[in-house]
């Protein structure tokens, strides 16, 4: 049994737990967890925000800690090496996007790593508010030991997740992209951003947040409480990063594309929201979305961190105030992502 935290309900706070953790397979590494991030999906998923939730609930995906067994066929672990394990522990492997390194799309439905199941649809899955994790080799990630371990936690989630849109529409020097909150997918969109060589221009609700945007690597921040923000900006980016998971006006923020500028949604607000033809038409502008990212994309940006010395703003926390940190995040009072030290479980 492994010790954990779970939501036994969307209603009640999280409660200490034990899970059942499988006997490692031939592919199987056992990683004996240090860290685990919180992410906004946790609180959305442990109160059924997005419907369908499984209880009990271990939340959990920016996983890191040390590997302490490997199976037989193992070969890119040993024991003793740091591992991460992120939002997926298997997909089918065989679908045209498992075959494109796009797993996060597997057109079978990918395990992931909580409030899911394995691919054999039956057995749950519980995340890494837990003190181990057993995954498939192809699913764990190699972490430098060169990176602060407690930051490289939430690059397994809010990393990725802001990496993979900036490779795929291939943000690089010249390019000005804004990005729209300033949390924990936020604070990362602006670090991988600016080490991209871009132009980055934070828009945020919260005025006292400047300094900490500049700090991070914005050139430039703007008030979208301001309506002169969205005159003053009209026109101006390449690409904008939407990580509210607030409901907003999405035609707005359109309106800060240049032609044949991309907008892309990662938060995801409860409603629906209206996008206005005028809104893309004016300018052949996209509206985009993008989850997650697939394993080698994500190896991709652990390694682009260890050269560039990149890891998360982090507050680290006892297991035990997880649900106080639940509180202080739906406050956005956050700076600017919350790991839990899981030797406190
Ligand atoms: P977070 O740390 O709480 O950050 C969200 C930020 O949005 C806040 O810091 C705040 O920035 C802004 N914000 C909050 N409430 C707002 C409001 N009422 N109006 C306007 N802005 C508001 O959350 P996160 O962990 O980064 O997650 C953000 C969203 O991304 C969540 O919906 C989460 O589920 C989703 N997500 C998606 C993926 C994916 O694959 N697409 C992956 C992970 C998470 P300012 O103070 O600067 O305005
Ligand atoms: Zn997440
Ligand atoms: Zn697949």
């Amino acid at each position: 049994m492994t010790k954990a935290y779970a939501a036994l309900s969307p209603t009640t706070p999280l409660v200490p737990f034990e899970v059942d953790r499988r006997e490692p397979g031939p592919s199987d590494v056992v990683v004996d967890l240090a860290f685990c991030g919180v992410c906004l999906s946790d609180i959305h998923q442990a109160r059924d925000e997005w419907g369908g939730a499984r209880f009990p609930m271990v939340p959990g995906h920016e996983m890191v800690g040390t590997v302490v067994r490997v199976g037989a066929a193992v070969k890119k672990f040993k024991v003793g090496d740091r591992a991460g394990v992120g939002c997926m522990v298997d997909s089918c492997r065989t679908c045209p996007s498992c075959q494109q390194d796009l797993e996060q799309f597997c057109q079978n439905g990918a395990a992931y790593s909580y409030n899911g199941t394995e691919m054999d649809r039956t057995t749950p899955t519980y995340g890494g508010y837990s003190k181990q994790v057993v995954a498939t080799e192809a699913f764990v990630l190699k972490v430098s030991p060169k990176l602060d371990l407690a930051g490289s936690a939430p690059l397994l989630c809010a990393g990725i997740t802001t990496w993979s849109p900036l490779r795929h529409w291939k943000a690089g020097r010249g390019q000005r992209v804004g990005v729209v909150g300033l949390g924990g997918l936020g604070h990362m969109a602006v670090k991988l951003a600016a080490s991209l060589g871009c132009e980055v221009t934070m828009l945020s609700t919260s005025p006292a947040k400047e300094a900490d945007a500049r700090r991070l690597g914005a050139a430039q921040f703007a008030l979208t409480s301001e309506k002169a923000t969205f005159k003053r900006l009209a026109g101006s980016f390449d690409l904008i990063l939407d990580t509210i998971s607030a409901p907003h006006d999405y035609n707005a923020y359109l309106g800060l594309l240049k032609v044949n500028g991309t907008m892309v949604l990662l938060g995801v607000p409860p409603q629906p929201t209206p996008v206005a033809a005028f809104a893309l038409i004016g300018g052949r502008r996209s509206l985009a979305g993008s989850l997650i990212g697939g394993i080698a994309e994500t190896q991709e940006l652990l390694d682009h961190c260890a050269a560039h010395d990149i890891t998360s703003d982090v507050e680290v926390i006892p297991v035990q105030q997880v649900n106080q940190a639940y509180e202080r995040m739906i406050k956005n009072d956050v700076k600017y992502r919350f790991v839990l030290d899981l030797a406190t479980l």
